[in-house]
C-alpha cells in the first residue's frame, strides 16, 4: 500500500489482509511498538517519528525485515508504510525473491492534500500536528512518491482514487487487483 500520510493505507490494508487471510504489516506500528518497548533503538525511532522524518533505512530493515520474513513464510502479506524509499523497495524485492514470493500489486491510494490534512488532524496522533503534518507530506512527495513510477515501470501499480469513502475505495481496489478472482 502506498499513500501519503492520512491516505488510508491502514484502513484498506487491514481489509485486504482479512480478505486474503494474510498478515497486515504496518511499518509505523512495528516502529511504534519498538518505541513503546523502551529499547535504545526505540529511543532513536521516537525522535524521527516525532519530527516526521523517515527512520533511517538500516533501522527499518533491522526491525521490519524479520516481521516480513515471518509473514512470507506463512504465505504472504499486505505491507502498509513499507517500502517508503527506493532502497527499501529494492530490499523488499530481494526478500521476496529469496522466498520465491511474487509481489502481486502495489496499490497507490491517491488522495488530495486538503483531505489528507483533514483526516490527520482528526486522528490526533502525537505526530499529527499541523507543522509535522506539513513536513511528512513534503517527505512523502520527495522520498516516497518515486515508488509510484518504480512500481508502474514494473507493471504492478494499481492506482485508486483515495478521496472516496472507505467502502468505495475497497471496492475499487478489489475490482482492479490482479487476484480479484481469488478473493473469498
Ligand atoms: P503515516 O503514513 O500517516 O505517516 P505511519 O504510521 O505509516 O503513518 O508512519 C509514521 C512514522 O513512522 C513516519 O513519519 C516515519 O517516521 C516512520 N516510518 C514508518 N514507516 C517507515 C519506513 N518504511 N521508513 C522510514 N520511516 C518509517
Amino acid at each position: 500500500m502506498i499513500a501519503a500520510p492520512g491516505g488510508g493505507k491502514g484502513t484498506q490494508g487491514e481489509r485486504l489482509a482479512a480478505q486474503f487471510g494474510i498478515e497486515h504489516i504496518s511499518s509505523g506500528d512495528v516502529l511504534r511498538a519498538e518505541v513503546a518497548a523502551g529499547t535504545s533503538l526505540g529511543g532513536q525511532v521516537a525522535g524521527y517519528q516525532r519530527r516526521g522524518d523517515l527512520v533511517p533505512d538500516q533501522i527499518v530493515f533491522d526491525l521490519l525485515l524479520p516481521v516480513v520474513a515471518a509473514a512470507t513464510a506463512r504465505g504472504g502479506y499486505i505491507l502498509d508504510g513499507f517500502p517508503r524509499t527506493v532502497p527499501q523497495a529494492l530490499r523488499a524485492a530481494d526478500l521476496a525473491r529469496q522466498f520465491d514470493l511474487i509481489l502481486d500489486a502495489a496499490v497507490y491510494l491517491e488522495v488530495t492534500e486538503p483531505v489528507l490534512v483533514q483526516r490527520l488532524l482528526a486522528r490526533a496522533r502525537p505526530d499529527d500536528t499541523a507543522a509535522v503534518i506539513e513536513h511528512r507530506l513534503h517527505v512523502f512527495a520527495e522520498t516516497t512518491s518515486p515508488l509510484i513510477a518504480y512500481y508502474r515501470d514494473r507493471g504492478i501499480l494499481v492506482e485508486v482514487d483515495g478521496d472516496q469513502p472507505p467502502d468505495a475505495i475497497t471496492a475499487d481496489i478489489q475490482a482492479r487487483l490482479p487476484l480479484t478472482g481469488a478473493i473469498g
